[in-house]
């Protein structure tokens, strides 16, 4: 490559090289000036001038070398320059050149070999262009890339092979640049993917889209693997062509990790729940039908015990009357055991209807029924109406209250005080409070559990199922329930209930 003229360019007066040195004149991006075949500046622009700052009188005559730094100089630059563009037609360089002022800027230089008619050299054309703002751009931009830890940032030629890395892509893969830049992409690929076309795939994607994005198991230097998520994207010149693509990797195996061992922990808890379940249903089958199958035996043993009584009671002494008593009264505690724990099985199947009961009625009811005198008695918004189911709500209202009256010293009076009131938001709150023995704090918890009793049946008597009733109707019943105490000053147990809203 060169560029002939018809004539002597360097003294010329035609026609068309004015045209052209008016051109090159009005051109103030560029220094565009002509050397001699020994490289002393001949022609001078006004670009020239403004990117190096000499005038033309004070460059032209000088030695093009002026423009270089010192080291260059004595490497020998300028002339090898001028050599490559002699022989091969054209030399393209970027790097450093100095104004008159001694300043720098980063220049692309293109120098082109002109020939006369014959091949003759007589001389050199230079192009200088200052890219100085560029080159601090880029490199702005690469430390950037750089100094990203916890992405790996690399680029690849439109075929897939690295063309630059950063630190964070060399933390995360291990490969230093200089060992990977070169090579296919597809090295941090496992064999499996490599083997499905993955990396291939990918490329065609982001190239197709003009977007990649995924997670996938990737291959460090060492063979160990990491699980990352990439983003890829093809890089365009002006025209529209593919020169690469622009990879973004991430290394997210903890995350995942993490995510994996969340849904193990899940999935063993709905196994665990779901076991659970299994096994309580099985029991309150079990339970109900061993229940069930206990009450004719029962029924036969309390029918042949009153039968002996009856018919040979004269026949038997002292003793056999005592041990028969034992018998019946063994007989009647199973009896309000198996209907006790069939009422609770019983609890935990059913279908509850529910309505609306206003409690105090209920509770007045109650007593009216099942206690005379003034031992127990009501108190609080009597218009207050819960959302329950009746029998359930009578059941626990009785068990409460008898527990009351049951649990009492020996020299006080009993006496019970049921009050309604508004609990939490939306509910309404039934206390039983009683002025018996109370319960030690540590008690209160367990007592609501199926059989637990703090005392023997000969000083109380009693199932142990009347309090565990009482929480699994009011959780069934969308409530709640639970107890206050002080050992010595008497209990309050206590029931929570929706509040049924007025028609
Ligand atoms: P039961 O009354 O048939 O023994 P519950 O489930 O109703 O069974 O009560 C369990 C235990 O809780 C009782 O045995 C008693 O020890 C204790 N308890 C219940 N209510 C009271 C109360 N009002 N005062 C003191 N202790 C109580």
């Amino acid at each position: 490559m060169s560029t002939r003229v018809s004539t002597n360019l360097l003294g010329s007066e035609l026609r068309h090289e004015r045209i052209f040195r008016f051109m090159v004149d009005s051109v103030r991006d560029y220094a565009i000036f002509l050397l001699t075949p020994e490289g002393i500046v001949a022609t001078w622009n006004p670009g020239a001038e403004r990117l190096k700052h000499y005038t033309a009188d004070e460059i032209i005559g000088q030695h093009f070398s002026v423009f270089y730094p010192e080291k260059d100089i004595l490497a020998g630059k300028p002339e090898y320059e001028l050599k490559g563009a002699t022989e091969v037609g054209r030399f393209e360089d970027e790097g450093w050149r100095i104004r008159k002022d001694g300043s720098r800027f980063w220049a692309n230089v293109v120098i082109t070999r002109i020939l006369d008619e014959r091949g003759k050299l007589i001389g050199f054309g230079k192009i200088t262009r200052d890219l100085t703002e560029r080159r601090a751009a880029e490199q702005r931009y690469r430390m950037l890339v750089d100094s990203v830890q916890d992405y790996s940032i690399f680029s690849l030629d439109a075929t897939g092979y690295v063309t630059s890395w950063n630190s964070g892509a060399q933390r995360i893969k291990q490969y230093a640049a200089e060992e990977i830049i070169g090579k296919h992409f597809s090295t941090f690929y496992t064999p499996q993917d490599i083997e499905a076309g993955m990396p291939e795939r990918v490329l065609r994607t982001a190239t197709e889209t003009g977007h990649y994005e995924g997670e996938g198991w990737r291959v460090r230097k060492d063979g160990t693997r990491f699980w990352s998520s990439i983003v890829v994207t093809p890089i365009l010149d002006e025209d529209a062509r593919l020169v690469g693509f622009s990879k973004v990797t991430r290394d997210i195996t903890d995350r995942k990790k993490l995510l994996e061992e969340l849904q193990r922990h899940s999935e063993e808890l709905e196994l665990q729940v779901a076991e659970r379940e299994r096994t309580n249903a099985e029991l309150e089958a079990f339970s109900y039908s061993v229940s069930h199958d206990l009450r004719a035996p029962l029924r036969a043993i309390e029918g042949f015990a009153s039968a002996l009584r009856e018919d040979c009671g004269s026949k038997l002494d002292p003793a056999a009357h005592e041990y028969l008593q034992q018998i019946m009264n063994a007989s009647t505690r199973m009896n309000r055991l198996v209907r006790d724990l069939l009422e609770y099985g019983r609890l935990g199947r059913v279908e509850l209807s529910m309505q609306s009961i206003r409690v105090s009625q209920l509770a007045e009811k109650l007593l009216r029924e099942n206690y005379s005198g003034e031992k127990v008695v009501v108190q609080g918004d009597s218009w207050l109406a819960v959302l329950a189911h009746e029998p359930t709500l009578t059941q626990m209202l009785l068990n409460l209250i008898s527990n009351g009256l049951k649990f009492q010293k020996p020299d006080t009076a009993p006496r019970v005080e049921i009050a309604i009131t508004r609990g939490d938001e939306g509910m309404v709150r039934i206390a039983v409070a009683d002025n018996g023995i109370g319960i030690l704090p540590q008690h209160l918890g367990k007592l609501f559990r199926v059989f637990e009793r703090l005392h023997g049946v000969e000083e109380y008597p009693g199932t142990g199922i009347g309090l565990a009733i009482v929480k699994r109707g009011s959780e069934r019943m969308g409530g709640r329930c639970g107890a206050e105490s002080k050992e010595g000053e008497g209990s309050t147990f206590w029931v929570e209930l929706p509040e049924a809203k007025a028609k």
